[in-house]
């Protein structure tokens, strides 16, 4: 099994309580089963039973799915112990011994279909082709779908800084959700098939938007063995780079981190530093700033898995605003999607990329 591999993490974490208070899911579901202790404990008995204990007791499965995969609790562990990992090899040993639950399964499908997470909008840029690029812009699903002026900011600022940019807009899953899900395979022949188009495109630097498709490229295709021979970048880093001309904004921003920026790569100041130098004035959020609030990012469609869980979230997150007025930043195209267009009340909340492009000088 996987998560032999993991025998430390389960030893560690099923005796120990002191993430338990940041665990994403279990601070909206009041569940022990939801921290990191009680799912070392839950994976502590197949370990010691066999996958025979997932037929036994099948709210075990939906358990491991219910996690949102922060992995916020791993990122503040004083040992870094690597609870979000060991959630992922057991997905992956339910996959393969054909135990995962039905509606998982029936998700999976339909990302191997290429239909997920939704069509793509009309406004969304279309894909180009362009002679000496000086990077690729790759457009994620939730970009596509439901957010596409993220990418159209992108493009203005891209514009503005004299940049030849190819987009790039795949119409399938690039491999991200379904690892995330567990299907290690399917998720490796998706990266290779992405992997292919990116190295014959030429073009040295890749920049995107999504923090999901971010790690994807940068961490999930080199453990699948997956080549791609390029730089990537996120849009925080690489436009802090960048000399934009900016007017100083007059304005107060609330910044939530990325689960996938911050706490997958430690990707903490970029973004702040970006924002400071548009003239945002940055107010942290929230009562405790270890806790996620990227609202299932990690689990990459957990609002499609797990639609009840991510409204619950979502709750959250507005009950803990200063002000029902408060602007938000985000630089996960998910997370907007869930806090613009799924549930009451309405937030204002804006990606990184509308935050710099408002500010570009006239
Ligand atoms: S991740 Fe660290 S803090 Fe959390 S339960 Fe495991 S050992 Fe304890």
């Amino acid at each position: 099994m996987h998560l032999d591999s993991f025998l430390s993490v389960i030893n560690a974490c099923r005796f120990c309580f002191m993430c338990r208070h940041i665990d994403t899911t279990a601070c909206v579901s009041y569940k022990e089963s939801d921290i990191p202790r009680g799912r070392a404990l839950i994976l502590d008995r197949v370990r010691m039973n066999g996958m025979a204990e997932f037929e036994r007791h099948p709210d075990f499965a939906a358990t491991l799915y219910d996690c949102a995969l922060s992995a916020a609790c791993r990122y503040h562990c004083v040992s870094n112990y690597d609870e979000a990992g060991l959630v992922l090899a057991a997905r992956r040993d339910l996959v393969e011994a054909k135990m995962v639950p039905a509606d998982v399964a029936a998700l999976a499908g339909k990302l191997q279909q290429g239909a997920m997470p939704g069509p793509i909008s009309p406004d969304c840029p279309a894909p180009t082709t362009v002679a000496n690029a000086d990077i690729a812009y790759l457009i994620d699903g939730y970009t596509a779908a439901y957010q596409p002026e993220v990418a159209v900011a992108f493009l203005k600022i891209a514009a503005a800084a004299g940049l030849k940019v190819q987009v790039v807009r795949p119409e399938g899953c690039i491999g991200k959700a379904l690892l995330t899900l567990g299907y290690q395979a399917a998720a490796k022949e998706a990266a290779a098939a992405f992997a292919q188009t990116v190295r014959e495109s030429g073009i040295a630097t890749w920049v995107t938007s999504s923090p999901a498709a971010y790690d994807a490229l940068v961490r999930d295709y080199p453990e699948l063995g997956v080549e791609l021979g390029v730089k990537v970048e996120h849009t925080s880093t690489y436009l802090l780079g960048l000399k934009l001309p900016l007017a100083a904004a007059n304005q107060t921003v609330y910044y939530l981190d990325s689960d996938f920026l911050r706490n997958y790569h430690d990707l903490t100041v970029p973004p702040r530093d970006l924002l400071a130098a548009c003239g945002y004035t940055l107010r942290p959020f929230g009562t405790n700033p270890e806790e996620s609030y990227g609202l299932g990012e990690g689990a990459v469609v957990f609002d499609l898995l797990r639609p009840g869980l991510t409204g619950k979230l979502r709750d959250r997150l507005v009950g803990l605003m200063d002000t029902p007025d408060d602007l938000l930043v985000t630089a996960s195209p998910y997370t907007k999607y869930v806090l613009a267009k799924l549930g009451t009340p309405a937030v204002r909340v804006l990606s990184l990329e509308e935050a710099v492009a408002g500010q570009l000088a006239r």
